[in-house]
């Protein structure tokens, strides 16, 4: 049955009654794309460009060596949606010539747009090159940065993408939960949010996303991570503007139903697991999922949450 159902599941994302949910894959660069065009995503939700910089940590790529990659992944999405995330360095992804190499705490510094920002000349070579990238291709450009916490960080991106002469369209990721909290200041600077529930998990519990003892605090079913995303749907929603999810919750497929019945507006994750979403997505109207949400945020723990969702769902 499951088989049947996958080799069913094809074309654009959407819910049993039409409600769209463009189904977008998180790549690494040009060698994810293949999979990702397999899984018929409807683009990239998430181009973690970061990986072009790990080869040698003691200095970024040339600009040049950057637009043949960025050019690769745009080209293989014609009239599809590609959203580039500018480096994300620090923390988990030390870069030797951007993270400072004594900070006691390296989740809570000098990481993701705050290295940027430090280190202008870096973030101005990446959106020029991908405003090299861009030029004449058909697709639709989006570029992102890492770790917003309010709307002067937003503010700071925004205007180094026009510096840059970038013609697309700019946003911020939600991943600290100041930014969830004030979200519609941070739209007032950017044009949309795509919700980055890896790190918002990890900055919500305190919980070190490295740390396995601590795991039970990463469970995006957690309903206070659930309310985050509500509250960022909602601005967004209010804004006129979208608000996707890029972090590992959109490749669970029922939590993905309980993420499009929030008010998220895209699903962006792994190639591998699009078929399952958009097969379970596929089996319910909007409104099943936005019951499925209210049921989950009603509870009080992970466990609850996803049993209150499944059970709404399958109708019991
Ligand atoms: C996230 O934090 O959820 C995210 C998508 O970014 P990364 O996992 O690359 O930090
Ligand atoms: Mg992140």
């Amino acid at each position: 049955e499951r088989k049947a159902a996958l080799a069913a599941s094809t074309g654009p994302g959407a819910t049993s009654d039409g409600h769209k949910v463009p189904l977008l894959a998180n790549v690494g660069g040009p060698a994810d794309v293949p999979a990702a065009l397999d899984a018929g995503a409807e683009g990239v939700g998430l181009f973690r460009t970061e990986f072009l910089f790990l080869d040698d940590s003691s200095r970024a790529p040339s600009e040049e060596k950057q637009v043949e990659a960025y050019r690769q992944v745009l080209e293989a999405f014609p009239e599809g949606r590609v959203v580039v995330r500018v480096l994300d360095a620090g923390a988990d992804k030390p870069l030797d010539f951007l993270t400072p190499a004594d900070e006691p705490n390296p989740a809570l510094g000098v990481r993701g747009l705050r290295s940027l920002l430090d280190h202008p000349e870096v973030l101005r070579t990446q959106l020029s090159a991908l405003a090299t990238a861009a030029r004449g291709l058909p697709v639709y450009l989006e570029v992102m940065a890492p770790m917003v916490a309010d709307r002067t960080d937003a503010k700071a991106f925004a205007d180094a993408c026009r510096d840059a002469g970038l013609e697309a369209k700019f946003g911020a990721m939600v991943e600290i939960p100041s930014a969830a909290l004030r979200a519609r200041s941070i739209l007032q600077e950017v044009e949309f949010l795509s919700l980055g529930t890896n790190d918002l998990a990890q900055y919500t519990f305190a919980a070190d996303r490295q740390v396995g003892a601590v795991s039970r605090l990463q469970d995006p079913w957690q309903p206070a991570l659930l309310d985050l995303v509500a509250l960022s749907a909602e601005a967004a929603k209010a804004e006129g503007k979208s608000c996707g999810v890029c972090g590992e919750a959109a490749s669970d497929p029922l939590l993905a139903c309980v993420l499009t019945g929030l008010g998220v507006t895209s699903l962006s994750m792994g190639a591998a697991s699009i078929p399952y979403v958009r097969a379970t997505l596929a089996k319910y109207t909007l409104a099943q999922c936005e019951r499925a949400a209210a049921a989950a945020r009603a509870a009080d723990t992970a466990e609850e949450a996803r049993a209150a969702a499944q059970a709404v769902l399958s109708g019991e």
